[in-house]
């Protein structure tokens, strides 16, 4: 047994490899829109930039800003700032919604049970956290509902945070980016937030220039094991789409 079925038969699911190149090439369709459009200007202040002030930012200016930022009322709450972690010159970009309680607490993206099955998954691409692969939110600080809970953000929370997670793309330059969830797909993609995540799976969407692959949350994946085998069919279309992006480039 290879050491990738060994990594499959770990997320439980086995191998679904399906060559698509053709289907591929042809999902490689103009993009419907462009990524979101800027929300108007937040108030300048010391810990409130502007998004000019953020679209001009060096990555060091950006985590800092992003450590003190005020933009919308989850600073209020969260313990740390989650800026992302891994390369910052990765090919790879996953995203995921939101920073949960453990990340709130030690300040990184996906820790516990749900960041156990993403570098799970990274595995079975051949690919670790911290080497040509970066992994953020949607938001930076930790939503919650009224008794404490981790939530969704809401659209305003993701439109105040949308400047950074712009800038993190423009600097890091990625291939692709893969989209983990709903939350971050209709962002990214300014899809209707009612849209379900299996409607956005199996076609390759465009974030801009850059290719964007939907697969579901590491999170739903520990709830759902049945589709735990569609998220590896969305990872083998994500690697697809990155080796022909990487051999346009
Ligand atoms: S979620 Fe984003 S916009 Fe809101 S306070 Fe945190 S870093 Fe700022």
């Amino acid at each position: 047994m290879t050491r990738r079925d060994q990594l499959l038969g770990a997320l439980e699911i086995g191998p679904q490899w399906t060559r698509r190149q053709a289907d591929l090439q042809a999902d490689f369709a103009p993009m419907a829109q462009s990524p979101g459009a800027p929300i108007a200007d937040q108030p300048a202040s010391a810990d409130r930039h502007t998004d000019a002030d953020i679209a001009a930012m060096d990555w060091d200016a950006l985590q800092a800003a992003v450590a003190t930022c005020t933009r919308c009322d989850l600073c209020r709450s969260r313990t740390r700032t989650v800026f992302g972690s891994g390369d910052p010159k990765a090919a790879w970009l996953f995203v995921g919604e939101g920073p949960g309680r453990n990340e709130d607490q030690q300040g990184e993206p996906f820790v516990g049970p749900a960041g156990k099955l993403l570098d799970n998954m990274l595995a079975a691409m051949s690919l670790r956290r911290g080497r040509d692969v970066f992994i953020t939110n949607i938001v930076k600080c930790r939503p919650t509902d009224a008794t404490g809970k981790d939530r969704a953000p809401t659209p305003e929370e993701a439109a105040a945070c949308r400047p950074y997670l712009q800038r993190q793309i423009a600097l890091i330059q990625p291939q692709i980016l893969v989209a983990l969830g709903k939350v971050a797909a209709v962002t990214l993609l300014a899809r209707d937030p009612g849209i379900a995540v299996s409607s956005l799976r199996g076609t390759v969407h465009r974030y801009g220039p850059l290719p964007l692959v939907v697969t579901y949350h590491p999170a739903y994946l520990l709830r759902a094991l049945v589709d735990k085998r569609k998220a590896w069919e969305d990872l083998c279309l994500a690697m697809e789409t990155r080796t022909i992006a990487a051999g346009a480039g």
